[in-house]
């Protein structure tokens, strides 16, 4: 026959970093491929759905959840956390302070939240986002860092646990695609 079994998966996403990092451009950009320069601060809890065709018989709707101003009060509530598969961790390569705070964002993950038990009850599965690459471009053809600065990240996201790392941009849509099939190859390997 014609019939053919397509298996739908819906993943829970959360975009945590210190606010001004792009995490609502990040989204934005990714689901409806819009950008605007300056973003309003809405307080609240949020989430936006991506549907991505992964292959012929797989279809993986991807919530993305945005923490909305929560970030300034340092601790998010726990519905935001409730359930979640997964992280992008953003950070803005122009702003020092907010690589500083991967590592407590990381930690407050870790400590929070765990996979559900039909995912294996692990840590989240979580990437690094080094945005606003276009800021910091010319220094590197394939990513936009100096190879210093990507052999540091690598050996970074290895000792912190983390997927993998991207330098991306909200504004001229850089890796955001490729930062969310790497985590969802790897959620799809759970399932
Ligand atoms: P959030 O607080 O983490 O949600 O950050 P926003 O998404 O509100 O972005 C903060 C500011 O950075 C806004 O003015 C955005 O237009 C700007 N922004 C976000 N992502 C990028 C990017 O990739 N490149 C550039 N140049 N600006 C960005
Ligand atoms: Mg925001």
């Amino acid at each position: 026959s014609n019939t053919r079994l397509i298996t739908q998966y819906m993943f829970k996403i959360l975009v945590i970093g210190d606010a001004g990092a792009g995490k609502t451009s990040i989204i934005k950009r990714y689901v409806s491929d819009e950008f605007a320069n300056h973003c309003k601060t809405t307080i609240g809890v949020d989430f936006a759905v991506k549907v991505i065709p992964w292959d012929d018989d797989t279809i993986v709707r991807l919530q993305l959840w945005d923490i909305a101003g929560q970030e300034r009060y340092g601790c998010l509530t726990r519905v935001y956390y409730k359930e979640a598969t997964g992280a992008l961790l953003v950070y803005d390569t122009t702003n020092r302070s907010s690589f500083s705070a991967v590592e407590k964002w990381k930690q407050d993950l870790d400590d929070k939240v765990r996979l559900p038990e039909t995912l294996g009850g692990g840590p989240l599965p979580t990437v690094l986002l080094a945005n606003k690459s276009d800021l910091t471009e010319g220094t590197h053809q394939d990513n936009c860092l100096s190879p210093t600065t990507t052999q540091r990240l690598d050996e970074y996201c290895e000792s912190q646990g983390f997927l993998a790392w991207f330098a991306t941009s909200a504004k001229v849509n850089r890796n955001l695609d490729e930062a969310a099939r790497c985590l969802v190859g790897k959620l799809l390997d759970l399932v």
